[in-house]
């Protein structure tokens, strides 16, 4: 057993109580990779910010937990290192799929776990969330639970159709399953294709797709029902029209890529929703500046010279995200 604490890790429970008292959210990002850790760490501290570094099943499949577990660790040394003197990084599961995911998680360092039981008929998740935080609370491990499903892809986790959250189910479930946190369906997506262009309007000028407003009646809703509960929304990226141009422009291939727009997050980042969840987008900007780097430097063979401008290509989204979106910034 290792505890998030002896790693300096911390859980979500004060700072979520922070940012929705505060009208701002925390960022979420998800990782797997050296570069993306480095980014994140670098973001958060160059603005001040709380962060969540966040890992899914397929991450730990392709990083290896253990890796993933000492890179947190090394990610509060790391913070420390650059200046900041008392670090608020979490490591959270992201979308964990059975109790024994999330129990292996909490046994090796995690501070927050998402027990994810959207698919499964409504006593059922109940059922599982409530063993999930019966077993976290008792190491201080803060539980995301989730009510309504979201479309899109994400690792592997897929579903073609959403369902919004029900407003009238959210008291019941989170007073009989205990979590800590609500994860909630309002038309967000996972993915880099969040909607059809059927779903879309065309921005008649530049010929982009416009996406659908968010269902912000259900989270007024929601809130009202549920006064300072922390909300958290899912497949949240929006994916940058310049990185999906530079992409396109240098060899790739994603039409029609479309996102949740920034000012709908923005104006969600200052309701309950105090966590935002943000993967899509790190991977594009990743995805761009390597690619525009084979194009220009097609001799570089050395990872570090096309791994550093796509590092540094992350660092900006991640700022511009907490500074610009989340108002997550000069909170520590
Ligand atoms: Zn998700």
């Amino acid at each position: 057993m290792t505890s998030y604490k002896e790693l300096g890790l911390v859980n979500t429970r004060e700072m979520f109580a922070k940012a929705v008292a505060g009208g701002y959210a925390i960022p979420a990002f998800n990782f797997n990779t050296l570069e993306q850790m480095q980014a994140i760490v670098q973001a958060a501290v160059e603005t001040k910010s709380p962060v969540i570094m966040q890992v899914s099943k397929g991450a730990r499949n392709y990083a290896n937990g253990t890796i993933l577990r000492y890179m947190a660790q090394g990610a509060v040394e790391y913070a420390k290192e650059l200046g900041c003197e008392n670090p608020q990084i979490v490591l959270h599961l992201d979308h964990g799929d059975s109790f024994e995911l999330c129990k292996d998680c909490i046994d090796n360092g995690f501070s927050s776990v998402m027990i994810d039981g959207s698919a499964l008929p409504y006593e059922e998740n109940i059922a599982l969330t409530k063993k999930v935080v019966e077993y976290a609370h008792k190491y201080d491990v803060t539980v995301e639970a989730e009510l309504g499903v979201l479309a899109g892809v994400e690792d592997e986790v897929a579903s073609e159709v959403s369902h919004y959250t029900k407003p009238e189910e959210v008291e019941d479930f989170s007073k009989r399953s205990g979590c800590d946190s609500l994860a909630i369906s309002i038309g967000t997506s996972h993915g880099a294709y969040k909607f059809t262009p059927e779903q879309c309007t065309r921005d008649p000028k530049t010929g982009k797709l416009v996406p659908p407003p968010l269902a912000f009646d259900i989270l007024h809703e929601i809130e009202k029902r549920l006064p300072g509960f922390p909300i958290v929304l899912h497949g949240s990226s929006s994916v940058p029209q310049d990185e999906v141009d530079t992409i396109n422009a240098h060899g790739g291939k994603l039409p029609d890529a479309v996102g949740i727009p920034e000012e709908q997050l923005r104006e969600a980042s200052k309701s309950a929703v105090c966590k935002i969840n943000i993967d899509s987008d790190s991977r594009l900007a990743m995805t761009a500046a390597i690619r525009k780097h084979f194009d220009e430097k097609p001799g570089d063979f050395d990872p570090r010279q096309y791994l550093k401008p796509a590092r540094e290509n992350m660092k900006k989204m991640y700022m511009h995200k907490i500074i610009d979106v989340l108002g997550s910034n000069d909170k520590l």
